[in-house]
């Protein structure tokens, strides 16, 4: 292994939305909040991942500056950002906008990308998830993209629509109010965002009660029948995240993107001791990994089997043909709603 394929690098521990079904929670009830990488830690870090050549030839390009945490509330974000530029570097946000951007005109071209979380699109939905003020948030969101579109519109926008049971109503409004220059909309159906939990639900451990909660809000089946299609196609599957690197804002690697600072089995040491045979060969040989991979839940996290799957393409499309012959034989409609 070379250099790093990705890099979420978490610059602010700490967020300020209430979502029920993200790791963030699990560590709010532990009163674990988090905290706030300095730019001195920041460039440490970067510098070493450069010198390791970890990060080489300019690869990757961009630094994804979180994980678990919201990176405007790093006071320091403008900091970062220079530095970042001064390495020839680019960043990727993801962010809830609960928060306003504050960032300066001048490092608008450093953010290569920008992902934008909403969980509904009026204040019952977006206030059951995010558990803040919809109107504030699209306030937010319009100052900013006023200033991307001004001072670095080749940024590209990604606007991160969780799908819900409760708002599916609602994605035809939003899809129409984020249609224009420079957004994408990506919409993803919601599930429970972290892996601890994940695991635990795939091996049926999830206690009663949070499974009556979850099933109120997200499709199960969904994750049910995902995640047994990714285990039958999972023997020798290759995770991504072995090729990532993920750092809390200690400075601290972690497994993958779906571990926490707060989940110590998952920690793999300070960054700043560590080799380059160290980093990799830590990350490859731990044992929760095995059986992640056995479960479907790896794949299912990275490749999930969707359109540009050419089986399940195949069979979506042998599924119209036969519903359109059956239509057109008496009784067709009645046949096709028994068939579910
Ligand atoms: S899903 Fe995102 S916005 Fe919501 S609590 Fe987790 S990190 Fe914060
Ligand atoms: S196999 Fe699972 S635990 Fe291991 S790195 Fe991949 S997603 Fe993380």
């Amino acid at each position: 292994m070379d250099n790093a394929k990705v890099i979420y690098l978490e610059i602010s521990g700490m967020c300020n939305a209430k979502c029920p079904y993200c790791a963030q929670r699990r560590l709010r009830l532990e009163n674990h909040f988090g905290g706030i990488m300095s730019p001195e830690l920041f460039s440490q870090l970067i510098d070493h991942l450069l010198r390791l050549q970890i990060v080489h030839d300019n690869c990757p390009s961009t630094v994804n500056l979180y994980n678990w945490g919201e990176p405007f509330l790093n006071p320091k974000i403008n900091d970062i950002l220079r530095f970042l530029a001064s390495r020839n570097l680019n960043a990727t946000i993801s962010s809830n906008l609960i928060a306003k951007a504050n960032i300066h005109k001048e490092n608008y071209p450093v953010i290569e990308g920008f992902v934008f979380s909403i969980s509904g699109f009026d204040q019952k939905s977006y206030g059951r998830i995010h558990g803040a003020n919809l109107s504030q948030v699209l306030e937010n969101f319009e100052e900013l993209y006023a200033d991307f579109r001004l001072y670095s519109p080749k940024t590209r926008i990604l606007i991160a629509w969780h799908r819900y049971l409760f708002n599916e109503k609602q994605y035809r409004d939003a899809f129409k109010y984020f249609d224009r220059p420079g957004i994408t909309f990506a919409p993803t159906v919601a599930y429970l965002n972290d892996c601890v939990e994940m695991w635990d639900f795939v091996k049926g451990n999830l206690p009663r009660e949070r499974m009556a909660s979850v099933k109120k809000d997200i499709s199960l089946s969904h994750m049910r029948k995902g995640i047994a299609y990714s285990k039958s196609k999972s023997k020798d599957y290759y995770c991504p995240a072995w090729d990532h690197i993920t750092l809390d804002e200690t400075g601290q690697l972690l497994l993958c993107c779906g571990t926490t600072r707060y989940d110590s089995k998952y920690i793999l040491g300070n960054l700043l001791e560590m080799s380059k045979d160290e980093i990799w060969q830590r990350k490859k040989n731990h044992p929760v990994c095995k059986e992640c991979v056995s479960s479907g839940l790896a794949q299912w996290l990275f490749d999930p089997p969707g359109f540009h799957s050419k089986p399940l393409l195949l069979r979506f499309r042998a599924r119209s043909a036969l519903r359109a012959l059956i239509k057109k034989v008496p009784n067709g409609d009645k046949i096709i709603k028994g068939l579910g």
